[in-house]
């Protein structure tokens, strides 16, 4: 269809990574984009609420435990909201700023408002300042996803919180009940509890992070059973309540008729896709049960010109595969060439031990029969792990017991979402044991790991 009866080449609902990383992709192609943004700011959940000020906390709560480690005559004990939460303010406006730079420099037009389709190539954008339609050639939905509804009480921010309220908190709990074992759940769980924080970790499954190595995941609780973290597995929250006080704390009452009582309650059980108020029936589409939206390889709905990209079209819902996503969904809306995104991308949990892997794991890699053998390194072993004080970081490598050839990399421990990188590019390359047996890594960095635990499994290998 010819572009020029409509206002735009492209519409990107959403300034996240997958509708940032698309608009810009689309302009630098030199066609004409407009970017549409609920909230007043720009970065999506992923610099507002998620990502950046998760990950800035994080480094807080690090930098207050590592600073009262060595000087604890100077450093208070416990930090205050504010002490921590600091530095959050500071990275996200600098984020949304480079944001918004980038969106200006490349002639994407940004709109401020609630966008819903009115019919296949338009969209109504409403605001506090009006009303406003556009039309465009083609959409990219890249709305993300919500918070799931908390049973029994609305979140207020201070006694019952969701992850989106967590860096805006004003007072640090003295214990915290998290409700949901995913990913978000564990790296909170794990942050407070690295500030002394008594937390309770209720989740329905037997195990959490199913997706990961369970060796590492054994590993993870074990450390947080030591951060004094108690799991309640296999038990599910019926309700919520807030209790009168004062003070006034969270009650959940679990379907086995427990009753856990903690200053403060994280509800983190998950997110639905942000699709509920887009109108889609409109625009011929529906979602699934969970909100999200189902795409080809080439991120197209069942609409041809509707494209979705990043959280709101489900796994793998990392910043990171977002913002790739929504580039590879702009180049084939524009028609422009496009290398599908590489098979293997890391996954990074920011939890206090750090993990992070790439490729298969053990439980993947036995149930497909395939012949492996596994290569350890433990950072006690690693003059760097020294250096730095990690003796309980954990990695592994996983090799063909054939062709020897890398199939995954699994770490536990200080800098692992940064170590897994070369892992991921010898992964990536088809490359396999020989070439860690003779590479040279610098001396003493956590990277001699590579090495180490490759000796191990030649060693095993040579039996
Ligand atoms: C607490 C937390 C921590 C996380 N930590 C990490 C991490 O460490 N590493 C990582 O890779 N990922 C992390 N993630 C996930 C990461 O934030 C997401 O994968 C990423 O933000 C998804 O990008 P997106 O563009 O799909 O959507 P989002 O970033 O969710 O952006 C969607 C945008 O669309 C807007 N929108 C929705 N509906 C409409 C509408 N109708 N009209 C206009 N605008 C609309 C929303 O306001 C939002 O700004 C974390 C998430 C959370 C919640």
């Amino acid at each position: 269809m010819p572009s020029d009866p409509f206002d735009y080449d492209l519409l990107c609902i959403g300034s996240g990574p997958a509708g940032q990383r698309g608009a810009v992709q689309a302009a630098k192609l030199g066609k004409r984009v407009a970017l549409i943004e609920r909230r007043g700011t720009l970065g999506g959940a992923c610099v507002d609420t998620g990502t950046i000020p998760s990950k800035t906390f994080r480094e807080a709560v690090l930098w207050t435990r590592g600073a009262h480690a060595r000087a604890s005559a100077m450093i208070p004990a416990r930090p205050t909201a504010a002490e921590l939460l600091d530095r959050v303010a500071m990275v996200v406006a600098r984020e949304r700023s480079v944001i918004a730079g980038q969106l200006s420099r490349n002639h994407v037009e940004v709109f401020c408002g609630d966008a819903a389709f009115q019919d296949p190539h338009t969209i109504v954008v409403r605001s506090r300042e009006g009303v406003r339609e556009c039309t465009a050639a083609n959409i990219l939905i890249a709305t993300g996803t919500e918070t799931t509804a908390t049973p029994g009480v609305t979140p207020d921010g201070e006694v019952i919180l969701t992850s989106d309220d967590v860096t805006q908190m004003k007072t640090l709990p003295r214990t915290l009940a998290v409700v949901g074992a995913g990913v978000v759940g564990v790296e909170y769980a794990s942050m407070f509890a690295a500030l002394g924080v008594e937390v309770t970790v209720v989740d329905r499954r037997d195990r959490p992070l199913e997706f990961l190595d369970a060796e590492i995941v054994d590993e993870l609780i074990h450390q947080m059973r030591k951060q004094t973290v108690a799991f309640r597995f296999g038990e599910a929250v019926e309700r919520l309540e807030v209790s009168e006080g004062p003070p006034r704390r969270a009650v959940l009452w679990l379907e086995s008729g427990k009753r856990i009582v903690a200053d403060v309650a994280l509800f983190s059980v998950g997110r639905q896709g942000a699709t509920a108020r887009l109108g889609l029936a409109a625009a011929g589409l529906a979602a699934d049960e969970r909100g999200r939206l189902t795409v080809d390889a080439a991120f197209r709905t069942t609409v041809p010109h509707i494209f979705a990209a990043g959280d709101v079209i489900g796994y793998p819902s990392l910043a990171a595969t977002s913002s790739e996503q929504g580039r590879l969904a702009a180049c084939h809306a524009m028609g422009a060439a496009a290398t599908p995104m590489a098979a293997h991308f890391p996954i990074g949990i920011y939890s206090v031990p750090e993990i992070s892997m790439v490729g298969q794991n053990e439980q993947q890699l036995t149930a497909a029969r395939v012949p492996y053998e596994v290569g350890v390194a433990r950072y006690r072993e690693i003059a760097r792990g020294q250096i730095v004080g990690d003796d309980s970081g954990f990695f592994k490598m996983l090799f063909h017991r054939e062709t020897r050839r890398l199939l995954g990399v699994h770490i536990i421990g200080t800098g692992a979402t940064e170590l897994l990188h070369i892992g991921q590019a010898v992964l990536g390359l088809g490359g396999g044991l020989d070439y860690f047996l003779t590479t040279v890594f610098n001396y003493p960095t956590l990277a001699e790991c590579y090495k180490v635990a490759a000796l191990n499994a030649a060693n095993k290998l040579a039996v």
